[in-house]
């Protein structure tokens, strides 16, 4: 996740995200052009088409997997992507068109990717995305509305699935680092108040009393947000999708596409599907089957967990109010408690691999070490707790950090979500709800929504991708220390 400081007007965090678009874009256009490069890019690099095991400490919920496809198949709908998007989507293209044959292709178990790897946190947005208004606030208070009442569906599912999510929904706190962010969170919370938005400015003592730490200046509470497991989110949703219908084929791996009034999917062990409308819910990997290559780029992000706490050690850590909470940095810092009182933080520095390529092993220790400072310097009563898990896992990150859901091809007949840029956990399974629609041929209510068809902006292959966002993370981290 990048930074959710609130900003109004617009200033520093919005400057430093240009500052990195400019170099993404300028230097990009520039030498790329200069070069010819831009265009045979993909042709000399070719990007791994092996997804890398996850490692999380979610794993341990991780539904039982289901058989490969092991036929060739004809259906309405394939949906290739075994996360929340592709799940949710799936549970409500069958809700409302049950008369569609719907599958799910999933290169490894469903939840290997990100939404089985994340900090947990489920939050709200408005439009131009967490906590940052739009030139529309009344858009704004929309997209906030339909992200906090999606914790209801989300809660509805897990009841009527059977299955304990875990999710709560005592709201989300940001905590500030500066006195600065916290004029400019004054002036985000009268704002978003006079809105109808039910959020607060919280004094350093009350953030002292709530999480046990004195190193924030103040915080921001959203009682519209939350925290889950997220592989067990995933279990909700999986068993959603399959009594609604759906058929979910994993180590199912699609090797390659081809587009047309119907198309024709290959899986990478010799099988066919062949479908009239393709849902991509690929996320950070869709530029691997060629699409969106220059809509996202893979950013990857650290998270720990620490061992289990007894209740006692909590009461003394002084974690009083459990709820989840980020800090106003650009590389922003997550932390939350599970049910069974571990810690989990994330956040800090993220990485590139050049050409979503895989992860680099020795960075796995650095970014570990960086986790454990962080967490003393909130907590210095953790000094010496190890963790029991450290795992990473890659965002879809669109240059303007905002998302899009929509339809797109010759046919209209492909789909996708995704650039939810760190903040998919709530939002996957709003678009699911919207492709759905879209694909009934009733996305009319939705059109209204800035991320409805919202094209990303360029971003350019690489090499000079792996400069630019480079460059861009580099003077992030320069900034924020
Ligand atoms: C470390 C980390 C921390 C995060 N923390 C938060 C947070 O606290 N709150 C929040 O809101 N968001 C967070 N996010 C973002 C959030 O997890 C994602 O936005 C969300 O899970 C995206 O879901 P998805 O289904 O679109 O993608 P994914 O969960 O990545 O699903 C894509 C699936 O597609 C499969 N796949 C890819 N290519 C193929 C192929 N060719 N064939 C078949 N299958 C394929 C993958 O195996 C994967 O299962 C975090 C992300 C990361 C990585």
């Amino acid at each position: 996740m990048f930074s959710q400081v609130p900003h109004e007007p617009r200033q520093g965090l919005s400057s430093r995200r240009r500052f990195l678009k400019r170099a993404v874009t300028a230097g990009g256009a520039a030498l790329m052009g200069a070069a010819g490069l831009n265009e045979v890019s993909p042709v000399i690099w070719r990007e791994p088409t092996e997804l890398e095991l996850n490692h999380s400490y979610w794993m341990g919920s991780q539904p039982p997997q289901n058989p490969p496809l092991s036929v060739n198949l004809t259906v309405d709908v394939a949906v290739i992507g075994g996360g929340l998007t592709g799940l949710s989507t799936a549970y409500f293209i069958r809700s409302v068109s049950p008369h569609k044959e719907v599958v799910v292709l999933e290169g490894r178990g469903c939840g290997n990717g990100a939404s089985g790897r994340n900090g947990a946190m489920v939050l709200t947005m408005t439009e131009d995305r967490y906590l940052n208004f739009s030139s529309d606030p009344a858009m704004d208070k929309k997209i906030y509305d339909l992200t906090a009442q999606n914790l209801q569906t989300l809660s509805k599912l897990s009841v009527e699935t059977g299955i304990d999510c875990e999710l709560e929904t005592k709201g989300a706190l940001q905590v500030l680092l500066s006195s600065q962010d916290v004029r400019e969170a004054k002036d985000y919370v009268q704002r978003a108040q006079s809105l109808g938005m039910p959020v607060e400015l919280w004094d350093k003592q009350k953030i002292v009393d709530a999480l046990g730490t004195d190193v924030y200046e103040g915080g921001f509470f959203d009682p519209g947000g939350g925290q889950v497991n997220p592989m067990k989110l995933v279990h909700v949703f999986k068993v959603a999708a399959e009594s609604a219908g759906a058929k979910i084929f994993e180590n199912t791996m699609v090797g390659k596409i081809e587009e047309g009034s119907e198309h024709l999917i290959y899986t990478t062990a010799g099988h066919t599907v062949r479908a009239k409308a393709l849902v991509l819910a690929t996320n950070a990997f869709t530029s691997r089957l060629g699409f969106f290559r220059n809509a996202v780029a893979p950013i990857r992000e650290y998270v720990a967990m620490t061992r289990r706490f007894t209740d006692q050690e909590l009461i003394d850590i002084g974690w009083r109010l459990r709820v989840p909470f980020n800090d106003s940095r650009t590389e922003v810092f997550y932390l939350g408690v599970t049910q069974d009182n571990r810690i989990h933080i994330g956040g800090g520095s993220p990485g590139y691999s050049f050409n979503n390529g895989h992860l680099d092993p020795a960075a796995v220790g650095s970014h570990s070490a960086r986790l454990q400072r962080e967490l003393v310097r909130i907590y210095p009563k953790l000094s010496g707790i190890g963790f029991e898990a450290t795992w990473d896992g890659v965002v879809d990150w669109s240059l303007n950090e905002s998302p899009s859901v929509g339809c797109s091809g010759k046919y209209r007949n492909i789909f996708h979500g995704l650039g939810y840029s760190g903040h998919g956990v709530n939002l996957a399974s709003v678009f699911g709800r919207i492709i759905a629609d879209l694909d009934a041929g009733r996305g009319d209510r939705w059109k209204e929504y800035p991320f409805v068809n919202a094209n990303l902006d360029y971003i350019p292959n690489e090499p000079i991708r792996w400069f630019a966002v480079r460059a861009g993370l580099a003077w992030y981290n320069l900034i924020d220390s």
